[in-house]
This record gives C-alpha cells, structure tokens and sequence, in this order.
C-alpha cells in the first residue's frame, strides 16, 4: 500500500524527524489558509499522487507570495498530473500539500528497501539527490552507497554517521542527518514498509538537515497490525478494479495484455502468464482466486476481468485440489451466463472431479474451448484471440468497400490474423517480425509435442505432490 506524502511526513515527525511544517489541503481556499497560517514568505504547492516525478510534471511549485499560493494551487488540483511513474494517461489531482518553503543548499538521497539477497533492510544513500536519481542509479551507480542493516542491532551511529560524511554532509550537520537515518530505519521497521525514501534530504543554507519529500510503501501482508495505517489508505489513487478484486479476496493485478486469467494459486497463476507469453500472447491480468473459491468468487472475477475493455479472451486455469473441479466449472458455467460472456473462453481442469467438471461444461452448451494441458490450453486461447481480431477485421473489411490495396489481400490466405496486424502498422516494422514469430512459434509447438509425450507416463505424480505440499504448508 502506498500512501500520499504528506501522511508519509506526519509518520516521520512521530519518529522524531524534521520536515518542513505544512498542511494537507482539499481546496484552493484551503491552501491560502494554510499558507497565511505557515507565515513567512515562501511557500511550495504539492501535488499529492501516489506517483514519484511530480517535480518534474509541474506538481510542485514554489510561491512567493499568497496570491501566488492561489494561482499555483488553482493549477495544481483538479490537473492530469502527468510524470515517468503515472503513465501518459497521469493522475488527477486532489489533495495539495502547501509547505513552509526551504532555503536549499544541496540535495542528497536517502532510500531503504527490504534486500532479499542479505534478508537485511538495505540503507542506500547518494550525495546526488533531486530529481534525477534513476539516472545517477543507471549510470554512476558508484555513487550511491549502501549499509546492510543487522537486525538485532539496527542502524547504529557509526553507520549513520559513516554514510552522511560520504554523501557529503558536513561534519557540523552529521548529528542531524546520523537522527534523521536513524528515525527513517525505525519508521520503516515499525510501520513494516517495504520501500522507504527520502529525496531529496536537503542541506539547508544555515546547516541544517531535512526531509523535504517523503515516499513510504507498506507490506500488504503485514498491514492487518496497522489498522493506524489503513486508515490513510486513498481509494482514489488505486486501479478500480483492483479495489473490486480486493472485496471479494481475489488477488488481482491489472497488467496490459488482452487475455484475461483466472486460476487458483499465485504460482499457476505465474506459469499460466509464461505459457500465454510462450505462444505469443499477453496476459491482461494476474488472478488468483485462492483455494476456497465459491461460484460467487468466480463470477465476481469474471465480471472483474470482463470490465476491462482490453480482454479478447479468457483461459481459466485451475487445479482441482482442495477446490473441486466440478465446483469451479459450476462457476464458470454460472458466471458465463450471468455477464453473457462474448469473447472466448479456454478452460483447461486437473485434479480433483475433474470428469465431472468437464461434463459440466460439455452438458451447459456454452461455447467453451477445452484444454487438456498447459501448451493446448495457452495455445488455444491465443489462437482464440487471433480468430476473433480476424473476425473482426474481416466484418469491418466487409463493411467498409475494399479499396485499392492489393499486397496484403494476396498474402492474407495464410496466416490472416498476422496479415491484418502488419497491415495496421507500418510495413517496415511488421514485415521482420513476421517469419521470426511464426519460426519461434513452430518450433515451441514442437518443443511442447515432445513434451507432452514424454511427460505422459508421469501424469499422477506431480499432481500428488503439489497436493502435498499445500497440505503441509497449512
Ligand atoms: P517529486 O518530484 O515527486 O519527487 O517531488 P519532490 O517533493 O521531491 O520535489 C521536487 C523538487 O522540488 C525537489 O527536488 C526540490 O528541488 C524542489 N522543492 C521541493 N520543495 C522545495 C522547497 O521548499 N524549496 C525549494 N527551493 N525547492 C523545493
Ligand atoms: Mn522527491
């Protein structure tokens, strides 16, 4: 879960931080207020999105005056704020931060991530803070210095005092900056973050260090013991469908392709997406619906999957081991019916009922692809998704009188779906492409062909392991 920066501030205060003082405002009459209450005579207008880059989109600007603090907040809410982090579609703005401004002498880093290599949080820190830290990551990664924190002892002074003086802090100010890593390491353990980040940590001009921008990420899984935390938790910021899923105890990840997932367990669910990206597709989404799944679960996933306008086809996955497979194809059937399913949909069941599941499907008359295996079903679905955007594009050729186009129309006896895509794009791009994906393709199909043969004898055993092991793991 991630939360806004001026939350991520309040969280640092309490583990005795400095930050600029500031308030979080919901209107532009709000940040005048806020600015006449700050006092002073610079002020800087925040947007507040959970996207990194805001500097840089335009959604952090100073003000030298309370007319100004009008006009900038006035600009900032309600704007698409676009950054490297929002994609081109950027993210509406609907809180501001309105700040004390800072006197900056020089900009620093300071991050800490869980390192799963150490099993240690990982300090890092650069001497090259501000706006462009990716690059100074990419490119001078020397620059930026890491401690590998112990557990039991946490960040100690000789640490923190060892990093500030080799990111450049003057010796007078490392007792502030040694404070305020050591007040980050035990805000991320406390509130069980799993990215925290200052940047930029700024030098002031009389000496002093602050954490001018705040950025925490907390572990989804450790959220249930920080109801605290929960509370600052911005619907609006989060993917509709996401907050759908998470109602109904779906894992769901929305992820750009057009073929819809759903299956039981993360790890089928991981190699379900590879074999879709094996037969040259790309899945929409990621879709756990967990080993309780009922007939309302699956409908609600399928609702969820079908809700996003990018998905051409669905592959349901399931292993039928604590859930049955008559159950789920029950759901299937159920939930098809229910939103009128019409694009493809591949079904491929192991495990548990799984006769009685396929009969299901069979008897319901819905027009479902059965799959047998991984390679058939990923290559099902896919083909199932080529069909229709041949069906497609054949209608609207239909409906539209052909015009004088006289390449394509030869080529398109073989492989039409392939034509039609080459034919949208620019031919330069396309015409490469074409015989590497097909060769790829032949020699996957044959690969998958071997495979399944050899892999034919073996077919009970693995199922009763991974029986097993789910059964030891609960
Ligand atoms: P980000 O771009 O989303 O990371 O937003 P930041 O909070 O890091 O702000 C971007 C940049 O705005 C910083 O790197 C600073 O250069 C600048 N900035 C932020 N607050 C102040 C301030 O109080 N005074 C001045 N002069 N610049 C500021
Ligand atoms: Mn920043």
């Amino acid at each position: 879960m991630k939360i806004h920066e001026y939350q991520g501030k309040e969280l640092f205060r309490k583990h005795g931080m400095v930050t600029p003082r500031g308030f979080a405002c919901f209107s532009v009459d709000e940040a005048v207020e806020a600015a006449k209450n700050l006092g002073g005579s610079v002020w800087v207008v925040k947007a507040q999105i959970h996207a990194g880059g805001r500097g840089k989109g335009g959604g952090v600007k100073v003000a030298k005056s309370i007319e100004e603090v009008r006009e900038k907040a006035k600009a900032i809410l309600g704007m698409q704020l676009v950054t490297h982090q929002t994609g081109p579609e950027g993210q509406k703005v609907r809180r501001l931060l309105v700040e004390e401004g800072a006197a900056i002498a020089k900009e620093l880093y300071v991050g800490m991530v869980v390192d799963r290599v150490t099993q240690r949080v990982c300090l890092m820190a650069s001497s090259e803070g501000g706006m462009d830290i990716e690059e100074v990551a990419a490119h001078t990664p020397e620059k930026i210095h890491k401690v590998f924190v112990d557990p039991v002892k946490g960040l100690t002074d000789a640490e923190a005092a060892d990093v500030a003086a080799k990111i450049g802090v003057p010796a007078a100010s490392v007792p502030q900056a040694c404070a305020l890593l050591k007040g980050l390491y035990r805000c991320f353990v406390d509130t069980d973050s799993s990215l925290a980040e200052i940047n930029p940590m700024i030098l002031t001009a009389d000496g002093r260090v602050v954490a001018l921008d705040a950025k925490l990420n907390f572990d989804d899984n450790a959220l249930f013991r920080h109801p605290e935390l929960m509370e600052m938790r911005d619907l609006d910021e989060e993917d509709p469908l996401e907050i759908e899923a998470s109602k109904y105890g779906l894992s769901y990840i929305s992820l750009d392709g057009n073929i819809g997932c759903m299956v039981n367990g993360a790890g089928l669910a991981m190699a379900t997406m590879d074999t879709i990206k094996l037969f040259g597709g790309t899945p929409a989404n990621f879709l756990d619906v967990g080993g309780g799944a009922t007939a309302d679960k699956v409908t609600a996933a399928f609702k969820i999957m079908l809700s996003n306008p990018k998905v051409k086809a669905i592959l349901v996955n399931i292993f039928g081991g604590i859930m049955k497979c008559d159950t789920i194809a029950a759901g299937v059937v159920a939930a098809a019916r229910e939103v009128h399913l019409s694009v493809p949909l591949v079904v491929r069941m192991k495990g548990t009922n799984e006769e009685l599941g396929k009969k299901i499907l069979k008897d319901s008359g819905l027009p479902i692809i059965s799959a047998d295996n991984m390679a058939q079903a990923g290559q099902g679905v896919v083909a199932a998704v080529k069909a229709a955007a041949a069906k497609k594009a054949a209608a609207k050729k239909a409906k539209a009188a052909p015009k004088a186009k006289a390449k394509p129309k030869a080529a398109a006896k073989k492989a039409k779906p392939v034509v039609k895509k080459a034919k949208k794009k620019p031919a330069k791009k396309a015409a490469p492409k074409k015989p590497v994906k097909k060769a790829a393709k032949k020699v996957v199909k044959k690969v998958v062909k071997k495979a399944a043969k050899k892999a034919k004898p073996a077919k009970r055993a693995p199922a009763k392991k991974t029986k097993k092991a789910k059964g030891k793991k609960k």
